[in-house]
């Protein structure tokens, strides 16, 4: 049975059709928001198929694998530290741990009989017991012309509201956030990937709960309201399940993590760092090719500044005004905590050289986008003494969201009198529109919920 998508049109006015093979009706609200997917209005459209032009089944495919681990104790998500203690539990040696995370983190071994460093009577055992694997899987793919890629990640224990997750080929041609300014800067990357990849370098936007409570009026995710948390496992288990997909050869493949899916990263403060631990100690990625980002909780950016470099990510916030005012029509969390008391949250982070914050500004038709605001925008900055640079992200439409998208000339002329200004500015250009991968849009389906 193949079903079909109608997708909201946007932007260019384009209704989009969906061929979604066997999912389940329920599941296909999906929408997504990732901050990297911007459509910018950079005058870059032209590099897109016209979407009325492609036949539909080009829009998008859709792999459904089905789920059917029953209950059981996962493994992924566990460190080395806390792997020994259970191998130790079940009488086994400590460097049985050391093993186990190697096979769960380095190999990617899908199941525990599959891991083959163990005996096969432990295995069988580990597998008697109930232990499981339990990493997050992939169980729907959209892709764009463009080769994004947009999945569904399904927790341990099928857990009933699945996760969003994107992978950009190219980044997003350097500077946006995702923590690579080289190809912006016309560098070649530092390390050539493995031969036989059609990618030379990659961005994954991995997302920290489901919905979000923060309540930005110009987000879609934010109609969900907070559905869960997700588990430090959830949230590595995203980055993983795409290596996997993408035999990501960590230490030699140059990938970028940008936190800036679904979701407020510092109101799941604790399972967010957990997520950062095991993806730089267990699974070997550097920090320093992470970003978050944070709407500004203020006791969140306080913990994270005491965060040791080798586990702090880089540090994004989103600005989104000129001044406190308008923030806080857009964001009624500036209430509680205004720009200034963001900001000197921020000077208690110990910048690495050459690290600079990312102030990332989603540009809302007349109401963000005026020269004015340009303007005071660069006085704020430039107040905040901070080595900054600003991302700028042209507004994606939603269903019931009262704002507009800005005009193509306003989004450069704001762009120029930045730059001129001396601010370090950039645009995002648009990634996988034609799956709905627009920052904003993400309002993944809550299963059952037709609201979209
Ligand atoms: N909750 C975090 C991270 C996820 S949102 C945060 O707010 O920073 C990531 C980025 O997407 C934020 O900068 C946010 O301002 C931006 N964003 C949200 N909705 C958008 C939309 N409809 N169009 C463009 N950018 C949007
Ligand atoms: Fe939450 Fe970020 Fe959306 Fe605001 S912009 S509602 S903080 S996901």
């Amino acid at each position: 049975m193949g079903l079909v998508q109608r997708g909201a049109g946007r932007g260019e006015g384009a209704e989009t059709d969906a061929v979604l093979g066997e999912a389940a009706p329920e599941r296909l609200h999906g929408k997504t928001k990732c901050s990297m997917l911007a459509q910018a209005m950079n005058g870059k459209n032209a590099q897109f198929a016209p979407l009325e032009a492609l036949p539909p089944g080009a829009l998008v495919h859709l792999d459904v694998v089905q789920v059917s681990e029953g209950s059981s104790t996962p493994l992924f998500g566990l460190d080395t530290a806390a792997l020994a203690a259970r191998m130790i539990e079940a009488g086994e040696p400590t460097w049985r741990g050391r093993q186990l995370a190697e096979a769960i983190y380095r190999q990617r071994v899908a199941d525990v009989g599959s891991i083959t460093t163990l005996p096969k009577a432990l295995r069988e055992r580990l597998a008697a017991e109930g232990w499981q694997m339990g990493r997050p899987r992939i169980i729907q793919v959209f892709q764009s012309v463009d080769g994004t890629e947009r999945y569904l990640v399904q927790g341990h224990d099928g857990a009933a509201q699945t996760v969003e997750t994107v992978w950009m080929p190219e980044g997003d041609e350097g500077e946006s956030g995702d923590g690579s300014e080289e190809a912006a800067e016309g560098r070649e990357p530092e390390a050539a990937t493995g031969a036989g990849k059609s990618w030379s370098r990659a961005t994954i936007c991995v997302s920290s709960q489901v919905g979000c409570a923060v309540n930005c009026q110009f987000c879609l995710t934010a109609k969900l309201g907070l559905q869960r948390n997700l588990s430090a496992g959830e949230i590595a288990g995203q980055v993983v399940a795409v290596f996997d997909r993408h035999s990501v050869e960590v230490g030699r493949d140059r990938v970028n993590l940008v936190f800036m899916g679904m979701g407020e990263p510092f109101l799941n403060y604790d399972n967010f760092m957990a997520s950062v631990r095991l993806l730089v100690q267990e699974v070997g990625l550097s920090p320093q090719r992470m970003t978050v980002s944070t709407s500004g909780i203020v006791p969140g950016i306080e913990r994270f500044a005491q965060e040791p470099p080798e586990f702090r990510p880089k540090l994004a916030i989103s600005l989104n005004a000129p001044n406190d005012e308008v923030r806080a029509e857009i964001m009624p969390i500036n209430r509680k905590w205004p720009i200034e008391a963001v900001v000197e949250a921020v000077r208690g982070i110990r910048l690495r050289p050459r690290e600079r914050i990312t102030f990332e500004y989603v540009l809302l038709g007349g109401v963000t986008d005026r020269p004015e605001h340009a303007k005071e925008v660069a006085r704020l900055v430039r107040r905040t003494g901070l080595p900054a640079k600003v991302n700028l992200i042209a507004w994606n439409p939603g269903p019931g969201i009262p704002y507009a998208m800005p005009q193509p000339d306003a989004v450069e002329r704001f762009r120029r009198t930045l730059a001129g200004e001396g601010v370090p500015t950039y645009l995002r250009r648009p990634r996988g529109r034609d799956i709905y991968a627009a920052c904003g849009q993400l309002k993944r389906t809550v299963e059952g919920d037709s609201r979209v």
